[in-house]
């Protein structure tokens, strides 16, 4: 039985449930959209009421409004940038934080399945690097991390905003000095459903399965323009031989998901869309760089946002900063490209028969001819023809405008 009264959209997913149940009555279940959902054995359960108290649906941990202070740039090391999926800034939040003594909580991929895991090793973050277009499986993260800050331990705890705020309920008040949590911006997770039809796709057409996903490669080649705002996607088989990569704007995944057909219901109801948040500090891509602060778009390798809610937040990315070129930047101006940080996605009218069809025979490429739109002439003349010349004549610009500014400071 789904965890009693609560419906689907009342349930972000985060695992918290399941793992404060003493008596291990909840189990995490796929539903046959294939997301996550609590299912509590009656024959275990003593009612003791513990799972709802954690439950950050019911009672959200503390949110963060005022006094934040918001950077845009991007991480110093070419190397780190481009391994990671907007400027690096987390790799630079995790040198920062993590001296000695330390525990780095993310999520990884293997295969097509996503999960959290932990490092006590910085030079394993490559694992962590990247996002990851699936709801990562908690797992035991939650306890394991109260465990290791009850062991003394610094303990960094990054993850999506639902999942943070399941943590923060989980280990209550427990040694919070050490502990720094580290949100992605998240505008909603898509159903596994639908990578698992692109493996069968795959699969069909190379006799061998996907290994992994880079959904954001940022290399060029023939078929992807190597951009960060492009949003390539690199797949590698089991062979390690196929690669294929295409630019967002042709590529089905980008438009069935942005067209909210396929997100879990929670997220349209999603309670962290808003600008207080539970973490320490937010980090996402710097959208909009190119109109109001091209100078941090770099070499297309990618920009990063962040946004420290609280005094220890700053205080690390004070650290973290020495790391990274980039400069403050206004929190209204960088709302203005963060739709998930001011708002929830609506749901799509059409989700439930597009899930039908997810659900259904219907393979990869069916599924997208019906639903995925092409890309209008309109479209790719403004992303690759004028977009460009936009970019370039405002760089210039702004880059003329700076060196006076140097030079008259000089
Ligand atoms: C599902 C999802 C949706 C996102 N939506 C937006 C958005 O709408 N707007 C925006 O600006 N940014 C969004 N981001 C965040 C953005 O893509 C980058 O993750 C973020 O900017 C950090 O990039 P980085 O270069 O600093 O570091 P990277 O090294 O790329 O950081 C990786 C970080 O992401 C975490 N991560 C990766 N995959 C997952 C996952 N599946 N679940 C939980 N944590 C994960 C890792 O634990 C690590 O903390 C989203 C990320 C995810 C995972």
């Amino acid at each position: 039985m789904f965890l009693e009264t609560k419906d689907k959209p009342e349930c972000f997913g985060c695992d918290a449930c399941a793992q404060i149940c003493a008596k291990q009555a909840i189990s995490m279940k796929e539903d046959a959209e294939g997301f996550r959902y609590p299912v509590i054995d009656e024959s275990l359960c003593i009612n003791c009421g513990m799972c709802k108290n954690v439950c950050p649906f019911e009672h959200m941990p503390e949110k963060h409004e005022k006094d934040k202070y918001v950077f845009g740039g991007y991480h110093l090391n070419p190397e780190t940038r481009f391994e990671s999926t907007s400027g690096g800034a987390f790799s630079a939040v995790v040198d920062a934080f993590c001296d000695e003594n330390y525990v780095v909580f993310g999520a990884e991929a293997k295969g097509l399945v996503v999960s959290h895991g932990y490092i006590t090793d910085k030079c394993d973050l490559g694992r962590f690097r990247k996002s990851k277009y699936s709801q990562s499986v908690i797992g035991s993260s939650y306890k394991d991390a109260r465990k290791f800050l009850l062991e003394g331990k610094k303990v960094l705890f990054s993850g999506t905003p639902c999942q943070i705020a399941g943590l923060l309920s989980f280990v209550g008040n427990i040694k919070r000095e050490n502990l720094l949590t580290v949100e992605v911006i998240c505008e909603g997770v898509p159903s596994p459903l639908y990578v698992r039809k692109l493996d069968q796709h795959i699969q069909k057409k190379y006799g061998e399965p996907i290994e992994s996903i880079d959904y954001r490669f940022t290399g060029k080649s023939f078929l992807s323009h190597g951009k960060w705002d492009f949003e390539g996607m690199k797949i590698i088989l089991a062979n390690n031989k196929k690669v294929m990569i295409k630019d967002r704007w042709f590529n089905p995944f980008w438009s069935v998901w942005l067209n909210h057909l396929m997100s879990r219901l929670s997220c349209y109801h999603c309670k962290f869309t808003t600008t207080g948040r539970t973490a320490d500090i937010t980090l996402g891509d710097l959208w909009g760089v190119h109109l109001y602060c091209p100078e941090l778009y770099g070499n297309n390798g990618g920009s990063s946002l962040v946004v420290c809610n609280t005094e220890k937040g700053k205080r690390i990315f004070q650290k973290a900063q020495i790391n990274m070129f980039g400069h403050e930047l206004k929190f209204e101006d960088a709302l203005k490209y963060q739709g998930p940080m001011r708002k929830t996605i609506s749901e799509n009218s059409e989700r439930a028969a597009f899930m039908a069809d997810l659900e259904s025979n219907m393979d990869y490429q069916a599924i997208n001819k019906k639903w995925a739109k092409k890309p209008t002439i309109k479209l790719l003349f403004q992303k690759y023809v004028w977009g460009n010349r936009q970019k370039i004549f405002m760089w210039n610009l702004k880059r003329k405008i700076m060196k006076k500014e140097v030079n008259k400071h000089a």
